[in-house]
C-alpha cells in the first residue's frame, strides 16, 4: 500500500475491508420490479409500526438515550429483563459495538468461511485479526472452529442460520460449541433470522445467554419485522456485557421514530405469524421448483434460499442475474461471500416467486 506522509493514514485493518457491496435496488425500463436482494418481506411492517410512526411529532427534543419503550417491549414479548438488552442502528450495529469493546490488536476472530460479511468488516475496523474456520455442507462445522481457538480468541460469531447459505445448526452444537471456549471469549449468536426457523432443534440462544457470561445473542428488526428502512437491531447479553457496549455507543444511537415503531412491532405478533405462516408456504415452493428446473437450492430454514447455477457457458449465475435484471427481478450476487456461481433469492409475493421460476425455466432452455 503507498504509504504517504502528507496527509492521514487510517489503521493498517481500515483499508483492508472491501467495500461492502449491498444488493441492487433498481432495474431497468420502468417494468414491475421485484427486490428479492436484501431478504425484506413481502409483507411489508406491522400497521400498528407504521401508525405509531405517523404519531411521531417534536422533531426538536433528542431522543430517549435509553431508547426505554423498545426495550420494554422487547422484554414483554420475549420474556427478558428489559436491562440485559441494548437497541441499535440495526443489529450491524451491535455487532460493531461487540468488536469495538472486545477485540484490538492481535486479538482474533473467528466466523464461519461463508458467514455475514459484516463480521469481517467488524473485526477488521476494531482492528482484531479475522480467522475463517471452514464450512462442511455449506454448514457451520464447530469442530473446525473449535481446532481454530487460541489464547488470542476473543470472539466467535456465528450465524444461526446463516445468511446466505439458510443453513443452521442445532442448539446443541452451539452449547457444544460453547463448552469448548474459553470463558475470555465472546460467543456472538446472531439469531437474524430466528422468528422465521420452524425446528425442534432450533434455538436462538436466550437461555444460553441467560446462564453464562460469555454469550451475546443478536436480533433484528430488518427482516420478518420488515423494519429494516429504520435501522432497528437490539443485543441480549449478561450485565457487564451491556455495561461495556453502554459505554462505547453513541448516547443517542436509536432515532425516536425507530423507537416507537419498533416497539409498535414487536407487540403485534399476530402480524409476525402471519409473514411466517406466508414464508412456511413460498420458501419449500420455491425451493421445489427451481429444483424441478435442474437448479441446485441449498436447503433454508430462512426467508431466503441459496441457488447454484450450472457450470456451463451461458448459464452461470451471472448470466442468470442479467437475464433476470432485464425482467425487473433483483436477486443477490454472492461472489464476496464465496460463492461465484450461486444467486441469494428472498422469498417474494406470490406473483414474484411465480416470476422468477418462470423466467428461470426459460433462461434455462
Ligand atoms: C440481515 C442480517 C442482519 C441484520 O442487519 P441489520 O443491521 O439489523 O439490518 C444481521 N445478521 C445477518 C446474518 C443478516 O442476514
Amino acid at each position: 500500500m503507498d504509504q504517504q506522509a502528507d496527509r492521514p493514514v487510517p489503521r493498517s485493518g481500515v483499508l483492508a475491508i472491501d467495500p461492502y457491496v449491498p444488493g441492487k435496488a433498481k432495474a431497468k425500463n420502468g417494468q414491475t420490479i421485484y427486490k428479492l436482494s436484501s431478504n425484506e418481506t413481502p409483507l411489508g411492517a406491522s400497521p400498528k409500526a407504521i401508525e405509531a410512526y405517523h404519531a411521531l411529532s417534536h422533531f426538536e427534543h433528542y431522543p430517549d438515550p435509553s431508547a426505554s419503550n423498545l426495550r420494554e417491549a422487547i422484554g414483554d414479548v420475549y420474556g427478558l429483563n428489559p436491562d440485559n438488552i441494548i437497541c441499535g442502528c440495526g443489529s450491524d450495529e451491535i455487532l460493531s459495538l461487540l468488536a469495538y469493546a472486545y477485540l484490538g490488536e492481535g486479538d482474533e476472530a473467528i466466523f464461519t468461511e461463508h458467514g455475514f460479511l459484516v463480521y469481517n468488516i467488524a473485526t477488521l475496523a476494531a482492528g482484531g485479526t479475522p480467522v475463517v474456520a471452514p464450512e462442511k455442507n455449506l454448514t457451520t462445522d464447530v469442530d473446525a472452529i473449535l481446532e481454530r481457538i487460541s489464547e488470542k480468541t476473543k470472539m466467535v460469531f456465528i450465524a444461526n442460520p446463516n445468511n446466505p447459505t439458510g443453513t443452521y445448526i442445532p442448539f446443541k452444537e452451539i452449547r457444544r460449541l460453547h463448552a469448548g471456549l474459553p470463558k475470555t471469549t465472546v460467543l456472538v449468536l446472531d439469531a437474524a433470522y430466528a422468528e422465521y426457523v420452524r425446528r425442534n432443534d432450533y434455538e436462538a440462544g436466550i437461555e444460553l445467554v441467560a446462564t453464562s457470561q460469555n454469550v451475546v445473542m443478536t436480533r433484528t428488526f430488518s427482516k420478518v419485522y420488515g423494519l429494516p428502512s429504520l435501522r432497528v437491531g437490539w443485543g441480549y447479553a449478561p450485565d457487564h456485557i451491556i455495561d461495556a457496549l453502554n459505554r462505547i455507543r453513541g448516547p443517542f444511537n436509536m432515532n425516536s421514530a425507530a423507537i416507537a415503531a419498533g416497539a409498535a412491532a414487536v407487540r403485534d405478533q399476530a402480524f409476525l405469524e402471519a409473514a411466517v405462516l406466508f414464508n412456511q408456504q413460498w420458501l419449500p415452493w420455491v425451493s421445489k421448483e427451481l429444483g424441478k428446473l435442474g437448479l441446485k437450492v441449498t436447503p433454508s430454514v430462512g426467508n431466503f434460499i441459496l441457488v447454484h447455477f450450472p457450470e456451463e457457458l451461458g448459464k452461470r449465475a451471472a448470466d442468470a442475474d442479467a437475464y433476470l435484471l432485464e425482467r425487473g427481478c433483483i436477486l443477490r450476487r454472492v461472489d464476496a461471500y464465496g460463492f461465484p456461481n450461486a444467486l441469494r433469492m428472498s422469498i417474494g409475493t406470490e406473483e414474484a416467486n411465480r416470476d422468477v421460476v418462470k423466467h428461470l425455466a426459460d433462461f434455462l432452455k
